[in-house]
């Protein structure tokens, strides 16, 4: 007899699955592409293929609900085939991707187009959020039902933030309305204008021009506020400033439904990063720059891979937001992954586009910040990766209960790597982060019981 298609048993791991508050050492029996069981002395088909899971950890498969993968239009920079494979390396098995693409995701055509290529040439599962204005400009709603209809799990103007208030409330009605959240790019034009960095000690030495912080805070808040009146799930994106922590931990002290979101870079970095390493490192105080032992990675002032949106900011701010993801305040962990050609990057800090890879790096540096360094436990640090995320935008993923889809990632949280350029599987290199030693790496991400990725195949191949 044949071994069933899609099948594996995971062996002698420790399963971590907070859907079911499991924690245990234990086996995971996959058949046919999905998960048949968890547990000890399993009955298992004759013939069916083996990982030793020893010394690892089993959870199920890692989601990323903040990434761009620029298709349709700018697939220089990432496709749907390279950005998917960066995903598996990091060990994701779904990713949900931004519709500030050449068109903008604003039509049901549109998620057709890039749900039937994702199906063909992505490695792992892709989800699709729509825009909430035509072509993202901010004046006019995008067919909120129709992109339902057409599939997104969310919709959101990221890249870019809705300014009219009234405009954005009518956006929330109808999201309400349609079941879908709405994620928010928490900006306030007025207030930051044209500024590049964190508005502050560092953009004055620089003589860059300030994004302050409550540009972002403000926007925030008036999530909050219509959250609360029309009731609509309000998901702030990329929180990066302090008082943005303080505002949602309020709101959610009353019950609004608000959510919010960090990536990795917010809550490692700080903006002396943008003036060159060693302020930086100086400025860290919670064993980084020790970590990385006597040869400290370097970068240039004025690097442009210290440029995103929002920017990095102050070290009390990163502080705010380690505090936020330790007490749950932020509930999701995210990468925000933004691929740019090297071309575009290796120009002046003022005329750089704003963004860093990150499907690669965020897993250890998650666990370096928060496990590693004991804020957080694992199981809540794989929570904001899986449970918390599909719960947000009602995906049935993120658990390994019986008759869910085998999506399932294996970690090694203590391997310490060095991420390098050649090992990169994105499209593009534009990450602080190459040179940097990390602890903890994904070592198998499988997608419904196949295996995308493995150190072990990758060895073969090699
Ligand atoms: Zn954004």
């Amino acid at each position: 007899m044949l071994a069933p298609m899609n099948s594996l048993l995971l062996t002698g791991g420790r399963v971590v699955d907070p859907a079911n508050h499991f924690d245990s050492p234990a086996d995971v029996l996959i058949i046919d592409g999905k998960i048949f069981a968890v547990g000890k002395n399993l009955s298992v088909p004759k013939g069916i293929e083996q990982f030793d899971a020893k010394g690892k950890i089993v959870c199920p498969g890692l989601i990323d609900l903040h990434v761009h993968l620029r298709e349709p239009g700018q697939t220089a920079k990432e496709n749907l085939a390279t950005g998917t494979a960066a995903a598996a390396r990091g060990g994701f098995t779904s990713v949900v991707c931004m519709p500030n693409t050449l068109p903008a995701i604003d039509t049901a055509g549109t998620v057709a187009l890039i749900r039937e290529r994702a199906a063909r040439e992505g490695i792992v599962n892709v989800f699709v959020t729509g825009a909430i204005t035509k072509n993202i400009a901010g004046e006019e709603l995008a067919p909120i039902g129709g992109l339902k209809r057409a599939g997104v799990v969310a919709i959101t103007d990221d890249g870019h933030c809705v300014q009219n208030h009234e405009l954005m409330r009518h956006a929330c009605q109808y999201a309400k309305m349609f079941d879908l959240p709405v994620m928010d790019h928490c900006q306030d034009y007025s207030l930051v204008t044209d500024g590049v960095m964190h508005e502050g000690y560092w953009s004055t030495v620089l003589g860059l021009r300030g994004w302050p912080a409550a540009g972002e805070e403000v926007i925030v808040a008036r999530s909050i506020l219509l959250a609360e009146l029309t009731g609509a799930k309000i998901h702030c994106q990329h929180l990066s400033a302090a008082g943005s922590v303080a505002l949602l931990r309020d709101a959610k002290k009353r019950g609004v439904p608000i959510s919010g979101e960090a990536c990795p870079h917010h809550f490692v970095l700080t903006d002396a990063a943008v003036a060159g390493s060693e302020k930086f490192w100086n400025a860290d105080g919670k064993g980084l720059a020790k970590f990385q032992g006597s040869e400290l990675p370097e970068w240039p002032k004025y690097d442009t891979n210290c440029k995103m949106n929002p920017p990095l900011r102050s070290a009390k701010d990163r502080e705010a937001i380690l505090e936020g993801l330790a007490d749950g305040t932020i509930e999701i962990l995210c990468s925000d992954h933004a691929p740019h050609c090297d071309y575009e990057k290796e120009v002046e800090f003022d005329y750089a586009p704003f963004g860093i890879t990150g499907l690669e790096t965020e897993l250890a540096l998650a666990l370096m910040q928060l496990v590693h360094a004991k804020r957080l436990s694992l199981a809540d640090l794989i929570a904001k990766f899986t449970v918390n995320p599909a719960g947000l935008l009602n995906l049935s993923k993120g658990t390994l209960s019986a008759g869910a889809d085998a999506d399932v990632t294996v970690i090694d949280p203590d391997c310490e790597w060095v991420f390098r350029v050649a090992d990169s599987a994105s499209k593009s290199k534009n990450s602080p982060f190459f040179g940097w030693k990390l602890k903890g790496k994904a070592v198998a991400t499988i997608v419904a019981g196949k295996t995308v990725w493995s150190e072990k195949s990758e060895l073969v191949a090699a």
